[in-house]
C-alpha cells in the first residue's frame, strides 16, 4: 500500500529524473473508456460526457505534467485531444455542431498544452534545483571525507546529523546519527583537564547556548579498545538569513602526537633547567668570593661584576623556565599563609629600587590589607611587573605602585609611561612565550615568560591580572587577589 501511495504521489517523484511514459498513457486511455462507458452504459446519451472530460482531463493533464514533467503532460493533452476528435467522428456530427466541435478541440488543445507546458516547466525547474543542491551536498561530503580532521554537523538542539570517516577513525566509534549530544548517554569517556567531562564541557552545546564560537577546547578521549586520544574541538553555529541559529558544526583534531611532543618539550626544559641550577648556583658563589676579595684593578673589578650581573640574569633565566615547566606539569606549589600585602609590595619595590638607579619607582598608594596567598609568589609576580615596566620605559621617568582595596578583593597596580601596548597584543602578552612587537629589540631582551609565569600564580590565587594600555603613552598593569 506504503509503495503504491508512493507511487502515485507526485511529490514523492520531485527531482527524480526517471519519467514514465506508460503510466500516463494507460491512465489516459483507461479514463477515455471510462468515460466511453459511462456514456453509453450509465447515462445512455452519447454527448452526456463533454463537460466531465474537460474537468477530467485538466485533472489529468495538471497530474501528470506534475508527476512526469513534459512528457506526462504532453502525453495526457494528446490522449485528450485523440479523444475529443474521437468524439466528433463517432457521434455523427455535421454542420455548425461540427464546427464548434472542432473549434472547440482547437481551443481546448492550445489551453491543454499551455497548462502541461507551464506545469512541465515548473517541474523542470524545481527537478533542477534539487538537483543542485544534491550535487552540492555530494560535493560537501566528499570534501568533508577528505579532510584531515573530524568533522561532526548537529540541528539546532545538538543532535547528530553528519559526521565524515576521519572522526570515526579518530574516536574509533561512529556517531549514529540522530545521537543527541548532551541527551543520549555518552560513547566515549572524555576527560578535560584530566576530570571527567560532562555534557557541560560539550564545545558544541556551549557553541549553540551562547550563540558563538567555542575555539581550542581540549579534551582526551577513551577509545572503545582503551587507547587514549588527545583531541581538540572548535565549534561553530550556522545561521538561516535571518539569523537564527539552524545548525552547529564542530572540528575535532588528533593532538596526541603534538601533546606527547609538547610533552617531551617540557620534560626537555625541565631537565636542563635543572641541569643548569647547580653550576650556575657554584658560579655566582665562586664570583661572590672573589668580588669579596678586593686585590684587583678597578677594571677586573668591573668586570668581575659585569660577570656576577651576567650569571644573576641566568638565575632569573632558569629560575622563569623551572616555574614554567612546574606550571605545564601541574607542580608549582604554594605554601599559602596571612600577610600583610601593601608591606609586602613596599618591601618588594623597596628593594627594586635599590637596583634600579635611572627610574624612580614610587608606591602611591598603600591600603593596609591582609591577605592569605603564597607571600613569595606574590613578590614574585611584583617583581616581574615593575621590573618590566623598567625593562619598557626610557630613563628618567617614574613608575606608581598602588594597593588597593575593592569590594572583597586586593588591587595592585604598577604603572608606567613607556613604550605602551598596542590593543591587540594586550591579552597575547600574558600568553607563553608571547612578546609583542618592538620588545624584540636589544635593550629589552628577555624570553616572554614573565608574564605568562604571573597570570598563572594570580589565577591559582583565584585572582585576575589584565593589562591597560596605550602605545607609546604607557601601561597600567593590575592583578586582583581575594581578600583573606
Ligand atoms: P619578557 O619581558 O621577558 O619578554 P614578559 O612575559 O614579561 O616577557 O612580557 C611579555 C611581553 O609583554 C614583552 O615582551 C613586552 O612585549 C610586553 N610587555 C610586558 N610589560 C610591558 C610594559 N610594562 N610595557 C610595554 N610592554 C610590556
Amino acid at each position: 500500500m506504503k509503495r503504491i501511495l508512493h507511487y502515485l504521489n507526485p511529490i514523492a517523484h520531485l527531482g527524480d529524473k526517471k519519467h514514465s511514459f506508460l503510466f500516463p498513457f494507460l491512465v489516459s486511455i483507461s479514463t477515455c473508456f471510462i468515460l466511453e462507458g459511462y456514456a453509453y452504459r450509465i447515462a445512455r446519451d452519447p454527448n452526456a460526457v463533454g463537460a466531465y472530460a474537460i474537468f477530467v482531463f485538466v485533472a489529468l493533464i495538471i497530474y501528470f505534467a506534475f508527476r512526469d514533467g513534459f512528457r506526462g503532460g504532453y502525453i495526457t493533452t494528446f490522449m485528450t485531444i485523440s479523444y475529443y476528435f474521437y468524439i466528433i467522428y463517432t457521434r455523427n456530427y455535421t454542420g455548425d455542431q461540427l464546427t464548434a466541435g472542432i473549434r472547440t478541440t482547437i481551443i481546448l488543445a492550445v489551453l491543454y498544452v499551455f497548462l502541461a507546458s507551464t506545469i512541465g516547466w515548473l517541474k523542470h525547474t524545481i527537478d533542477y534545483l534539487i538537483e543542485r543542491e544534491a550535487d552540492e551536498r555530494r560535493r560537501l561530503q566528499a570534501l568533508m571525507h577528505q579532510l584531515p580532521v573530524g568533522v561532526m554537523v548537529t540541528d539546532h538542539v545538538g543532535r547528530v546529523v553528519q559526521t565524515n570517516k576521519r572522526l570515526d577513525t579518530l574516536l574509533g566509534a561512529k556517531i549514529p546519527s540522530g545521537y543527541q549530544i548532551g541527551k543520549d548517554k555518552p560513547l566515549l569517556k572524555s576527560l578535560a583537564k584530566d576530570k571527567v567531562a560532562t555534557s557541560a564541557h560539550s564545545p558544541l552545546l556551549l557553541a549553540l547556548t551562547r550563540g558563538k564560537a567555542v575555539v581550542g577546547r581540549e579534551f582526551t578521549v577513551e577509545k572503545p579498545d582503551g587507547k587514549k586520544v588527545g583531541i581538540r574541538v572548535n565549534s561553530a553555529v550556522i545561521r538561516n538569513k535571518q539569523g537564527k541559529i539552524i545548525a552547529a558544526a564542530s572540528i575535532i583534531d588528533d593532538i596526541t602526537a603534538h601533546k606527547e611532543m609538547e610533552k617531551r618539550k617540557d620534560d626537555f626544559v625541565n631537565i636542563a633547567s635543572h641541569e643548569l641550577k647547580t653550576p650556575i648556583t657554584s658560579m655566582k658563589l665562586f664570583v661572590d668570593v672573589l668580588l669579596r676579595r678586593k686585590t684587583y684593578d678597578q677594571k677586573s673589578d668591573k668586570m668581575l661584576t659585569s660577570v656576577k650581573n651576567q650569571i644573576l640574569r641566568l638565575q632569573d633565566l632558569v629560575s622563569d623556565l623551572l616555574d614554567v615547566s612546574r606550571l605545564q606539569t601541574g607542580k608549582l606549589t604554594f605554601r599559602k599563609e596571612e600577610f600583610r600585602l601593601d608591606k609586602v609590595v613596599a618591601e618588594t619595590v623597596e628593594e627594586l629600587q635599590q637596583i634600579t638607579t635611572e627610574t624612580e619607582i614610587v608606591v602611591v598608594k598603600k591600603t593596609p590589607i591582609v591577605i592569605y596567598a603564597d607571600k613569595f609568589r606574590i613578590m614574585q609576580v611584583v617583581t616581574n611587573l615593575v621590573t618590566n615596566a623598567v625593562k619598557y620605559s626610557a630613563p628618567n621617568t617614574t613608575i606608581n605602585v598602588a594597593i588597593r582595596r575593592k569590594s572583597n578583593y586586593a588591587v595592585v597596580s604598577v604603572q608606567d609611561f613607556g613604550i605602551g601596548i598596542p590593543p591587540d597584543h594586550q591579552r597575547k602578552i600574558f600568553q607563553r612565550l608571547y612578546q609583542a612587537p618592538g620588545s624584540q629589540a636589544r635593550a629589552f631582551r628577555g624570553l616572554g615568560m614573565g608574564l605568562y609565569i604571573c597570570r598563572e600564580i594570580i589565577r591559582r590565587h583565584h585572582g585576575k591580572i589584565w593589562v591597560e594600555s596605550e602605545k607609546g603613552k604607557g601601561s597600567t598593569f593590575y592583578f586582583t587577589l581575594p581578600l583573606s
